[in-house]
């Protein structure tokens, strides 16, 4: 017999299917869909506003599972990183930044990641699969949970492993979970998916859904970016930034590009004054950030002095560049630090 399907796993549109296969109503699946994700149920028993007939119906069709919070380990600086356990062994890990009265969460969209990006402790570790719907927004359920009353959850960024583009289907169905009224109910506008360069998923990223893009940039010319990033062998820097241009921007929105300084290979001013021409005409930030280190690394970080000189040029240029605080370094919870191995980790209990 088949394996049930997880509720979770499903959009409303397929849940609707389901539910119309028992002989219900449609609108059942939006009390569904708000008992999963504004209530937060995890069992058919918790749904009290449906008989009892229909919750022993459904949990005979299907059933509801997260990904299990695993570990949680603390850096000094208050970001939180979360190892989680999938259903098969798998292991995944998201982010939680600290903001002045809220989080912003990292979530990771597949368990290692196939790109290979050189600067990226994540990429060398290799690609083992997608993640599946649910485990994507189960990263959110589940530290929303674990998160004391208070302070919420406002900005959801896709840059934890992996890489969202090549797991197209999956992070766009969780997406609209997370910014549905009978889901998680965020604002679009909150929510950013970051890609390396996958140009064609960029142009029908742009027609499906609205949220923010952020490019991994990296590099001013082809050369550098081919031994950076090795997607720009496939996709190259004049695409990518076609792709960019075109990509709709509603209101007063930006496109993000970043940039990982690393020492003596893209951190010049000459560098800058190249990126600052490369990209005029887009509107968009730039987010600097200084290269972290992990075991191995092929890379140093700048010196201080050489970060501020090359910010210095883009300002100079009128672009907003801003020097991204990197986060978690001391528990590898920064950019392209993760590894879903919980490396030095404290017990779940009692870290938030
Ligand atoms: Fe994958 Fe992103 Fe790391 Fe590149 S930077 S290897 S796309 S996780």
């Amino acid at each position: 017999m088949a394996d049930k399907p997880n509720l979770r796993d499903l959009s409303l549109e397929e849940i609707e299917i389901l539910i119309d296969g028992l002989g219900k109503e449609q609108y059942r699946a939006r009390q569904i869909m708000k008992w999963l994700y504004a209530n937060g149920a995890t069992s058919f028993f918790e749904m009290t506003n449906l008989s009892r007939d229909f919750r022993d119906q459904i949990a005979a069709s299907a059933t509801i599972k997260e990904p299990a919070i695993r570990h949680i380990q603390a850096s000094r600086d208050g970001t939180k990183k979360v190892l989680f356990g999938l259903a098969d062994g798998q292991a995944i890990e998201s982010v939680l930044i600290p903001g002045r009265n809220h989080w912003t969460a990292c979530l990771s969209t597949q368990a290692g990641c196939a790109m290979g990006c050189r600067f990226c402790f994540t990429g060398s570790q290799g690609f083992k699969r997608n993640l599946l719907p649910s485990e994507i927004t189960g990263q959110m359920t589940m530290l929303r949970r674990h998160i004391p009353e208070g302070r919420l959850v406002k900005n959801i960024v896709f840059m934890g492993m992996g890489e969202p583009l090549a797991n197209y289907d999956n992070t766009i169905k969780a997406v609209q979970i997370l910014t549905s009224d009978y889901g998680l109910g965020f604002s679009n506008r909150k929510i950013t998916i970051s890609t390396c360069g996958v140009v064609p998923m960029i142009t029908q990223l742009g027609r499906d859904i609205c949220v923010n893009l952020a490019v991994s940039l990296n590099a001013t010319n082809d050369e550098t970016r081919n031994e950076l990033m090795p997607i720009n062998r496939t996709y190259p820097l004049a695409e990518l930034l076609a792709a960019c241009r075109k990509y709709p921007m509603p209101g007063r929105r930006m496109l993000t590009f970043e940039y990982i300084l690393l020492a003596g290979v893209n951190d010049s001013p000459k560098d800058a004054k190249a990126l600052a021409n490369l990209l005029r005409g887009i509107r968009c930030k730039l987010n600097l950030i200084a290269f972290n280190e992990f075991p191995g690394s092929p890379y140093r970080t700048p010196k201080p002095e050489r970060i501020s000189a090359f910010q210095q040029v883009l300002l100079d240029h009128h672009y907003t560049a801003i020097l991204r605080a990197s986060h978690g370094r001391d528990i590898l919870a920064a950019c392209g630090q993760l590894t879903g191995r919980g490396e030095h980790l404290a017990p779940a209990q009692g870290i938030f």
